[in-house]
C-alpha cells in the first residue's frame, strides 16, 4: 500500500514532460522509433521562430516542411479562420458549394498559367497529385484511346500515396512497396550536365502509349533541392507533347513565390496540362490541395453517360475554413511588402552563395529564387560521410536553427517574414558548421 503511494506520489512530483507522453502514444512521420531522440515540445510559433517548451528558440529556416510562406500563427490568417470557423467550417462539396471555394478558384486561375481553366480540390499534396494522374489515365480512356504509361524524372517525389509513390523515383522509401507500384519510366533528372541525356531518353521513351509526363518543375524538392533550367523543360515539354502526352507540373513544393515567381511554371514558355498545389497554399496553416487542369482536359471527362465522371473526392474537399486560410494567404503574398521580402531573400541568399564559393568544404551550391541549397563535402574524412547529415542537423539546432538536410544537401528555405538578423544568424551557424567539419 505505502508502496503504490510512494509511486504515485512520484509520478505527481515528477510527471512525465510531453516528449515522454508523445513517445507512449504516438508513431512520427519518416521517423526510425527506435532510435529516434525524443521530440522537440514546441508552444508556440510567431513569424520566422518557434519556441520551444524547454525555453529554447529556432529559427524555422525550412518553413516547417516547406509549407510556411508568412510565419507562425500570423494574426492576419488566425482573424479569417477564425471568423471562417464561426461562419460555415465545412459543408459536403458534392452538390453544394461555398463563396471561399469559388473565389478562391477565381482569384487562382488568373495567377496561373493562362491555360489553366478548372480547379479540383482536395487535402493535401499527395492527393494533389493523385488527382492529376486520375485526370490523365481517364481523360485518355474517356477519349477511347487508352494510354498507360507515365514518364517522370529520376529522384522525383510527388507524395506517399501510391499513386505519387509509383510516379516517384525508386529508393530505400519506397523498396517495401515497389510491387504494388504501377511502372513508370525515367529520365535522368536535367540538371547542369545532363541535359543532353535527359532529352535522349525522353525521345526514346516517347511513344503513343505515353499518358503523361510529370515532373517538379525547376526543383525537385525531396530528391535533393536538385535545380535545373527552364529552357531543358521547355524542351522536353515539347517533345512529350508532340507525341500527345499530358504535362503534369507538380508545385506543391514550387508554388506560391518559392522560386521568385509565383509558380515555378511561370518561367518556362511552355504551359502544363495540369498542376498540382499544396503546401504554401494556405501560407502553411492548414492542409488543402488544388489540382488544376486545360478546358480541353475537363471536357473530355463531360458526357451524357455517367461513366466518364471522375469519381474522386475527400471528405474535407475544398473545407471552407482552408479556403479562408488560402484567401487571407493570398492577401499577403501579393502584397508589395511580401513580393519585396521575396527578392531581398534572393538578393541575401546571392551574396552569401558568393561567401559559400569560397569554402572548400561546399560543392554543387544552387540558388532559385528564396531556396538556396549546397552539399557538404565531407572530403576525406569518412567518418563524417555517414553521419554527416546527422552532425549537421544537431549542430545547427543547437544554435538555434532549425534546418534538415536532405543527406549531404544543407537548403535554406525560409518563411519570407525571415528578417535579416534571423537570415544573418542562419548563415553564421552554417559558416560555424563549415568551420567545424573542416576543423
Ligand atoms: C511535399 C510534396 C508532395 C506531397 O505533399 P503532402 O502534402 O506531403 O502529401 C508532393 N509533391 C511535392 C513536389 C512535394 O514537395
Amino acid at each position: 500500500m505505502q508502496d503504490i503511494d510512494q509511486k504515485e506520489g512520484q509520478a505527481v512530483l515528477n510527471p512525465p514532460g510531453l516528449a515522454e507522453r508523445d513517445k507512449a502514444v504516438i508513431w512520427h512521420p519518416f521517423t526510425q522509433m527506435q532510435t529516434a531522440p525524443l521530440p522537440i515540445p514546441i508552444v508556440r510559433g510567431e513569424g520566422a521562430v518557434l519556441y520551444g517548451e524547454d525555453g529554447r528558440r529556432f529559427i524555422d529556416a525550412i518553413s516547417s516542411w516547406w509549407v510556411n510562406l508568412h510565419g507562425h500563427s500570423h494574426p492576419y490568417i488566425a482573424e479569417k479562420v477564425a471568423r471562417q470557423l464561426l461562419t460555415l467550417e465545412h459543408v459536403i462539396f458534392a452538390d453544394f458549394t461555398h463563396r471561399p471555394a469559388v473565389e478562391l478558384a477565381e482569384r487562382l486561375l488568373p495567377l496561373l498559367p493562362r491555360n489553366q481553366s478548372k480547379v479540383f480540390f482536395s487535402d493535401n499534396g499527395s492527393t494533389a497529385v493523385e488527382v492529376a494522374l486520375k485526370m490523365a489515365f481517364q481523360y485518355w480512356h474517356n477519349l477511347g484511346k487508352p494510354r498507360r504509361k507515365v514518364i517522370a524524372l529520376e529522384d522525383a517525389y510527388h507524395g506517399d500515396t501510391f499513386g505519387a509513390m509509383a510516379v516517384g523515383g525508386r529508393s530505400a522509401f519506397t523498396a517495401p512497396f515497389v510491387p504494388f507500384l504501377f511502372d513508370v519510366e525515367y529520365i535522368p533528372t536535367p540538371v547542369p550536365g545532363q541535359e543532353q541525356a535527359a532529352l535522349a531518353r525522353m525521345e526514346a521513351l516517347l511513344d503513343e502509349e505515353v499518358a503523361a509526363f510529370i515532373c517538379e518543375p525547376l526543383i525537385q524538392g525531396a530528391g535533393g533541392m536538385n535545380m535545373y533550367e527552364p529552357e531543358v523543360l521547355d524542351r522536353l515539354i515539347r517533345l512529350a507533347r508532340s507525341r500527345g502526352a499530358l504535362v503534369i507540373a507538380d508545385e506543391v513544393m514550387t508554388g506560391f513565390g518559392r522560386t521568385g515567381k509565383l509558380f515555378a511554371s511561370l518561367h518556362l514558355t511552355e504551359q502544363p496540362d495540369l498542376m498540382c498545389l499544396s503546401k504554401g497554399i494556405t501560407g502553411g496553416t492548414m492542409a488543402l490541395g488544388v489540382t488544376t487542369c486545360t478546358e480541353a482536359i475537363y471536357e473530355a471527362f463531360l458526357s451524357e453517360d455517367k461513366y466518364r465522371t471522375l469519381f474522386h473526392g475527400h471528405s474535407f474537399t475544398a473545407n471552407p475554413v482552408a479556403c479562408a486560410a488560402a484567401h487571407a494567404s493570398l492577401d499577403l503574398l501579393l502584397s508589395d511588402e511580401t513580393q519585396h521580402h521575396i527578392a531581398r531573400i534572393g538578393r541575401r541568399h546571392a551574396a552569401f552563395t558568393d561567401r559559400l564559393r569560397e569554402r572548400s568544404g561546399v560543392k554543387n551550391i544552387r540558388l532559385q529564387g528564396t531556396i538556396l541549397a549546397f552539399e557538404l563535402d565531407a572530403g576525406g574524412q569518412t567518418s563524417y560521410f555517414n553521419n554527416i547529415r546527422d552532425v549537421a542537423y544537431h549542430f545547427l539546432l543547437e544554435r538555434g536553427v532549425l534546418m534538415r538536410p536532405l543527406g549531404n544537401v544543407l537548403y535554406i528555405l525560409p518563411p519570407y517574414c525571415m528578417t535579416d538578423e534571423q537570415l544573418d544568424h542562419v548563415y553564421d551557424s552554417i559558416r560555424q558548421l563549415l568551420d567545424h567539419l573542416e576543423g
